[in-house]
């Protein structure tokens, strides 16, 4: 039975750096989570698909194809590299909406579900301890305080070129925590048996040392 290790938490939180770097060091498949909802999110957004029209979204689902390349670093959306595109505020601003719709979250599980099936993965999101994988050997729950998480994003970003205020981010890293916590399917909600990684003063090495102590293995 392979390793599953889920990754949940707050919205840039760092959770996919520190899942990227220890499927790394554990020769895991990582899979970004977010990631495949910010791909579905583009698609709908570039085919105006409305978030009621349910056969659109039900069609829409059947056409998206979402793959991993270079560690799962790279997203794929039907066979275009979207990874710059979907970090970008319109998807960004549109995300939490369309990830909160039932049928593109059973869509999305289902793909996870059958990726952790046949492989050892670290997998980040939102629902991974709570939903996907229920029974994963490991579950940790990040957070951080949201100024501090805006200022992470808000430098990514300015790295990138991208124009943007630090207050742009901070009301859409709060406005995305409020729509993943508030959301009726699977919510944002830290399992019973996930142990919490605040990283608000920790630095990468610090956050993987943290989990690496806590691996199925060393206990
Ligand atoms: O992790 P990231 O911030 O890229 O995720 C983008 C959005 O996708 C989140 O704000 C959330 O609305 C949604 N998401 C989700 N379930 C997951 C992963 C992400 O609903 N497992």
């Amino acid at each position: 039975m392979p390793v599953r290790i889920a990754i949940d938490g707050f919205s840039s939180c760092g959770k996919s750096t520190v899942a990227k770097a220890l499927a790394k060091e554990l020769g895991y498949t990582y899979i970004d989570t977010g990631a495949m909802y910010r791909a579905v999110t583009l698609y709908f957004l570039r085919n105006q698909i409305l978030l009621h029209e349910e056969k659109k979204v039900e069609k829409a689902l059947q056409a998206i194809t979402i793959t991993f390349s270079n560690e799962g670093k790279e997203v794929w959306l039907n066979g275009e590299n979207v990874s710059d595109e979907i970090r970008q505020m319109p998807v960004a601003e549109n995300v939490s909406k369309i990830s909160a719709l039932k049928a593109v979250r059973e869509a999305m599980v289902a793909q996870q579900r059958l990726i952790g099936q046949s492989q050892n993965v670290v997998m980040d999101g939102r629902d991974i301890g709570t939903a996907v994988f229920p029974n994963a050997e490991l579950k940790i729950f990040m957070t951080a305080d949201p100024e501090i998480r805006a200022q992470r994003r808000f430098k990514e970003l300015l790295a990138k070129g991208e124009k943007i205020s630090f207050e742009e981010i901070l009301v859409n890293v709060t406005q995305r925590d409020h729509d993943d916590t508030t959301r009726v399917q699977s919510p944002l909600v830290q399992a019973n048996d996930a142990i919490t990684l605040d990283n608000s003063v920790l630095n990468e090495q610090q956050q993987l040392d943290f989990i690496k102590k806590l691996l199925p293995l060393n206990k």
